[in-house]
């Protein structure tokens, strides 16, 4: 199969990413691999000159072997290499003016993970929404023997793909009549297969959580939102920010949730109260009275009031300085918004997307439908793309017709829930919503290392128990801190800040109960515990469960108790992702880019960063999915001697390959607890031995670097969702509990809060334990160790050794 791919409408982070593994994964199914430059317009224009590109670049030498000739054949055809240039101008003479089709090989799209925007370009085309234009396209392809198209990009640009295919064979046909095609190629091209992937930083394509760029879009505008923060405290100032999103909300939403704004304004859910001035007013108002000395609105560039009159951030800026005398200032984010490096998530998943998306072609046939890969949860789906596209429209119709509760209803359930969670945490009632009875005094306790987000949920749940009018009860450094008595009442105010601050508020340690389970028991008692709320790692799972054993012995116990996972390691068994994992993901992947620049400028160095994430591969396997690393070591595979002699021969054989002058510096992660032999100093130094001149080495320790840091937004939003449906368990078991005359819990009442596929759901501690490697503090199977063999594939592993 010959197979093209291009990126079409807005750029977006990651778009890089996929072009990246639609090459790489085509290489590996056999296909030939092309980009189309310049979206549609690219396709429309054609390759002026007709003379084909052979390998351009010089053959490795004879003497290195690799496994599959196909693959070797696919290398390089240097012209995918100079995209990445920027100037289009070969050395050979030969030029990328006047050829929009090209034709790609594997090391073409080498250093592209991190690369922001689209490298193979992007534009709007008129003339593809003409029979003409679409004519001309089909000819160029056909020209070049292509009939796979992956497209990325908006809803647009996937419908103008469907146009196509749905014409295709009319459009076949019409050229084999006027003599344009011969009847070979007639026969050969009677069907085009296409998949979409949605590129768009808005988050506005419906049927997929997440569109590729919207992750990254959202860390620009809360790095701009965590910078005005300082300013907007030190001069007691009122900020209005206006984000993108004219017809979705999800930046303006979750860019609200994860700063702790104070009061958003997006398309999909408009003030409740009309002229909508006042009940902002009022909200801040009562906001500046608790003390608060900075005011956050944040504007969605297509929000409107409940009759559709849009507005505007300059609006609220006057309102604000003339109702509430605030000094106020307009930032408009604009197109910072669409730049910058790719974060993990817009590196990892587009990986995998594009993967799935040369799988789904392979398997496409004329009666399937046209596909849109896409994102539930945490699952990569295929989705049929019109009936994406139709559901992304029904939100506009909806939005236009005022119908703001079925736009609602369109939108995925992490919206609702993050609405939800933005109107629990950034309000401020006064009385409380529950009847006295129902109220609770809530201990929020961090166990374990330090992770991002830890904070984010401590303040969610803070905020959400004032709006019901329960207490939270912080105590501070876990269990040592509550046999100490340094347990005191969380206030509104001094959570505040706390969205974006990393590391740990209260205090974290790994002391379990079982240090003195009588004492702790009675500290519950004497503190009045209702519920308690533990956030963090393994040491807080083995703490649940530890409590709940100690039912048997102390009533104390008899109380919803849950385990909300915190740890940059990911290896509380069962749940998929655990709150931190973002985050250091992000700080592994900075790093490793600022080491494989350094490794760049020397050529031909090999790094070794060593990860932290104890017995659990996690951070190492995807943080090398996401940074484009060679090799992998993690625990759950560990090292041995066989493995090392493959992997040496296998560096040789990538740096044979690697044309004179254009080597690269590569990364090797290795999870600290991979082996106590094959250290990360003893493999550096083996790298360097037997690289001898082909490749020299170096080694970098990440160690708790990947601990701090500013929590990244998803663990923010993840945070807030997450606490939000832990105090609805506390609030529920309670409730029970409570009309009993002799309290008596059931094991389900001390529960796990995990994210497995695209569902959230409770796990009681007791039933988590088979799923749990007590002895190594990790679960049993990790999803990610399946991830382990992309890594390999992505850099042809299997190929070249
Ligand atoms: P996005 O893909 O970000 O939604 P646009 O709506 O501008 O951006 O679409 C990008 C390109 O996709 C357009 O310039 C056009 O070439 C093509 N396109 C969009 N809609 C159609 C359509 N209905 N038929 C054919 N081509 C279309």
């Amino acid at each position: 199969m010959k197979l093209a791919v291009l990126t079409s409408g807005g750029d977006s982070a990651g778009m890089n990413a996929v072009v990246r593994a639609v090459v790489k994964a085509g290489i590996l199914q056999g296909c030939e691999t092309w980009v189309v430059r310049e979206g549609y317009e690219g396709l429309v224009r054609g390759n002026q000159a007709d003379e084909h590109q052979d390998a351009i670049l010089p053959p490795p030498p004879p003497e290195v072997r690799v496994k599959d000739v196909n693959f070797l054949k696919n290398l390089r055809f240097g012209d995918g290499a100079l995209l990445k240039d920027g100037t289009g101008d070969l050395p050979s003479g030969r030029t990328l003016k006047g050829r929009y089709i090209v034709r790609v090989g594997w090391d073409d799209v080498r250093g592209w993970l991190t690369e922001g925007g689209t490298l193979i370009g992007t534009a709007r085309c008129k003339s593809f929404r003409t029979p003409e234009g679409r004519t001309a396209a089909a000819y160029n392809m056909i020209k070049e023997g292509i009939d796979a198209l992956v497209v990325c990009g908006g809803d647009g640009s996937l419908t103008g793909a469907d146009v196509l295919r749905s014409e295709w064979p009319k459009i076949v046909g019409t050229l084999r009549e006027q003599g344009k095609i011969s009847e070979e190629q007639y026969k050969l091209h009677g069907h085009l297969k296409i998949v979409g992937l949605v590129g768009s930083i808005d988050n506005d394509m419906s049927m997929t959580d997440l569109t590729i760029g919207a992750p990254t879009a959202l860390h620009r505008i809360c790095e701009a939102l965590d910078n005005i923060n300082s300013t907007a405290i030190s001069h007691s100032r009122a900020f209005v920010i206006e984000v993108m999103g004219r017809h979705c909300g999800w930046l303006a939403l979750l860019a609200g949730l994860s700063s702790g704004a104070d009061f958003i304004f997006i398309p999909e859910s408009p003030p409740e109260t009309n002229p909508w001035e006042d009940e902002m007013c009022a909200k801040i108002q009562r906001h500046r009275h608790m003390g608060k000395r900075k005011t956050i609105v944040i504007v969605a560039e297509g929000a409107v009031d409940k009759e559709l009159q849009p507005i505007r951030a300059e609006y609220v800026k006057d309102v604000l300085s003339e109702r509430l005398g605030l000094d106020t200032r307009v930032t408009t984010l604009g197109h910072t918004q669409r730049g910058g490096k790719p974060c993990a998530l817009d590196r990892i998943w587009p990986t995998l997307q594009g993967i799935e998306a040369v799988k789904a072609l392979l398997e496409a046939t004329p009666q399937t439908p046209s596909y849109m890969i896409g994102m539930c949860e945490n699952k990569i789906t295929r989705i049929p793309l019109m009936e994406a596209v139709a559901a992304t429209q029904a939100v506009a119709t909806a939005l236009q017709q005022k119908d703001f509760a079925k736009a609602m209803s369109l939108r995925d359930p992490e919206f609702v829930d993050s609405l939800e969670g933005f109107f629990a945490t950034s309000g401020l009632d006064k009385e409380g919503r529950l009847p006295k009875e129902q109220r609770m005094r809530v201990a929020i306790m961090h166990i374990g290392a330090p992770a991002g987000g830890m904070n984010a949920a401590t303040r969610a749940i803070t905020r959400y128990c004032y709006r019901q009018g329960h207490t939270p009860i912080a105590v501070q450094n876990g269990f040592l801190g509550l046999l100490d008595d340094s347990v005191y009442e969380l206030s509104w105010l001094t959570v505040d800040n706390w969205m974006a601050r990393g590391g740990s508020e209260l205090g974290t340690n790994r002391t379990l109960p079982d240090v003195d389970l009588g004492a702790v028991a009675a500290k519950f008692q004497q503190h009045r515990i209702d519920g308690l709320i533990m956030i963090g790692g393994f040491e807080a799972f083995t703490s649940l469960l530890i409590l709940e054993q100690g039912r048997k012995h102390y009533p104390a116990f008899h109380i919803p108790m849950t385990h909300l996972p915190a740890t940059i390691s990911n290896n509380v068994p069962v749940t998929q992702f655990s709150l931190g994992c973002d985050t250091s993901l992000n700080a592994l992947l900075e790093a490793c880019d600022s080491i494989k620049q350094s490794a760049q400028a020397s050529r031909n160095r090999v790094f070794v960063v060593e990860t932290q994430g104890g017995k659990c591969g996690f951070l190492a396997t995807l943080g090398a999915l996401g940074c484009g690393a060679v090799i992998v070591y993690t625990p759950e595979t560990g090292i041995s001697l066989d493995m090392l002699r493959n992997d040496v021969k296998f560096l040789k054989r990538r740096y044979e390959l690697d044309v004179k002058g254009h080597n690269e510096g590569r990364i090797v992660i290795r999870n600290e607890a991979s082996s106590h032999i094959y250290t990360t100093d003893m493999l550096t130094k083996m790298f360097k031995e037997e690289g001898g001149k082909l490749f020299d080495s170096r080694s970098a320790s990440l160690g708790h670097t990947l601990q701090g840091g500013i929590p990244s937004p998803m663990d923010r939003a993840r945070a807030v969702r997450l606490s939000l449906k832990c105090m609805a368990f506390l609030e529920e078991h309670h409730e029970v509990l409570r009309k009993q005359t002799k309290r008596q819990t059931t094991p389900n009442t001390a529960a796990v809060i995990t994210i497995q596929g695209s569902a959230i759901k409770w796990v009681p501690v007791n039933d988590m334990v088979e799923h749990a490697d007590m002895k190594n503090r990790t679960g049993i199977h990790g999803w990610w160790q399946d991830i382990r063999e992309l890594v390999d594939a992505m850099v042809a592993r299997p190929q070249i050794v």
